[in-house]
C-alpha cells in the first residue's frame, strides 16, 4: 500500500492507474476506521481494480462547538487496517494541503439540506460537498463508495454528482452494525458503558417502526410513534428527530411505503448519533457483526 500526502503525488498515482488501464475505486473517510469503512473498501475492491482510501478530518463540515478537535485520530492504526483490507493507496492530506486558504466558493445542498440534520448542523452539508467535490477532482475515481448510514449525505452527494455532471459512479453500501444492532460509527468511541447500552435502543426503535409498517401502518405518524415509544424510557437519550422521509427529496413522506426512509438523530449523553432504515427492505440488508 502506498501513502500519499500531497495532491500532486496523489494525481501522479492516479495517472499511472489510468495508463495501466485500471479502474479506480475511492472511499473517503475521516479515519478511525471501523468495519463499516472497511466494508466500503470491500465494495470498492469488488467494483474496481485499485482502491484509494482517504483519511481527512475535514474542518469545513464541523460547526463551532462541534467535535473537530477531539475527533478520534489514529493514523498508524488506520494504516494497518487499510493495508490488511487491500487498500492500494492511502491518501492523507493535511488541512493546509486541502485548504491553503479558506475556500471562497461555497456549495449549497439546496432543498435537500433543509431537512433532518441540515437545520441542526448549519453549514455541515456545504462542508461535506466541498471536501467531497475537491477529493473527487483530485482522485478522479471511476467509482466512489459511501455508506447508507449517512443517508442524507449520500442523497445530497448523489444529487451533486448528477447536477454537476461529474464522471463518477456513486455506490451506496449497507450499514454495518454491532451484534446488538448499533450502527458502527467513529463517534461510538465517545460513549461510556452506560451510554453504549442506551445507544442500542436506537436500532431497536427503528426496528419497531419497521415492524409497524410491515403490520400495515401507512401513516407516517403511526410509524414515528412506534419508534418514539421504544426510546421513551431511555434517560440518557435526547431525540433530535425521528422522521419518515421520501428517499429522493428527503421531505416528510405523506404516506409510508416501500423505500420510505425512517431516519433518527439522537444525543446519547454528549454524543450525537444518527441512524436510518429503508422500509420494505428489512434490516436483513444491513450487515451485522458477530458478538
Ligand atoms: P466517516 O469517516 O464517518 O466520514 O465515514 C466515511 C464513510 O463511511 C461514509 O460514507 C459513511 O457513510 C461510511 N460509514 C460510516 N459508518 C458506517 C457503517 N456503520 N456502515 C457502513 N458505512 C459506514
Amino acid at each position: 500500500m502506498i501513502q500519499h500526502a500531497t495532491i500532486s503525488d496523489m494525481r501522479r498515482w492516479r495517472e499511472e492507474q489510468r495508463h495501466a488501464g485500471r479502474r479506480v475505486g475511492f472511499v473517503p473517510t475521516m479515519g478511525h476506521l471501523h468495519e463499516g469503512h472497511l466494508s466500503l473498501v470491500d465494495r470498492s475492491r469488488d467494483l474496481a481494480d485499485a482502491t484509494v482510501l482517504s483519511v481527512f478530518v475535514n474542518p469545513t463540515q464541523f460547526g463551532p462547538g462541534e467535535d473537530f478537535d477531539r475527533y478520534p485520530r489514529d493514523l498508524e492504526r488506520d494504516r494497518g487496517l487499510a493495508e490488511r483490507r487491500g487498500v492500494d493507496c492511502l491518501f492523507v492530506p493535511s488541512v493546509s494541503e486541502m485548504y491553503p486558504r479558506a475556500a471562497s466558493v461555497a456549495l449549497d445542498p439546496g432543498s435537500l439540506g433543509a431537512h433532518l440534520c441540515g437545520p441542526l448542523r448549519p453549514g455541515h452539508f456545504a462542508g461535506v460537498m466541498l471536501v467531497v467535490l475537491k477529493l473527487l477532482h483530485i482522485v478522479e475515481p471511476d467509482i466512489a463508495v459511501f455508506g447508507r448510514k449517512d443517508a442524507q449525505q449520500a442523497i445530497i452527494l448523489g444529487r451533486m454528482v448528477d447536477d454537476l455532471n461529474l464522471e463518477v459512479q456513486l455506490d451506496v453500501a449497507p450499514t454495518v452494525r454491532e451484534s446488538d444492532g448499533l450502527a458502527l460509527s467513529s463517534r461510538n468511541a465517545y460513549l461510556t458503558p452506560d451510554e453504549r447500552r442506551a445507544a442500542a435502543a436506537i436500532p431497536r426503535a427503528l426496528d419497531a417502526g419497521h415492524r409497524a409498517y410491515r403490520e400495515g401502518a401507512t401513516e407516517p405518524e403511526t410509524v414515528v410513534a412506534a419508534v418514539r415509544r421504544e426510546l421513551e424510557n431511555e434517560q440518557l437519550m435526547r431525540v433530535e428527530y425521528i422522521d419518515a422521509v421520501d428517499p429522493e427529496t428527503l421531505a416528510p413522506a405523506r404516506r409510508v411505503q416501500d423505500r420510505t426512509v425512517l431516519v433518527l438523530a439522537a444525543r446519547v449523553g454528549a454524543t450525537r448519533l444518527i441512524d436510518n432504515v429503508v422500509l420494505g427492505e428489512g434490516t436483513a440488508s444491513d450487515v451485522f457483526l458477530d458478538g
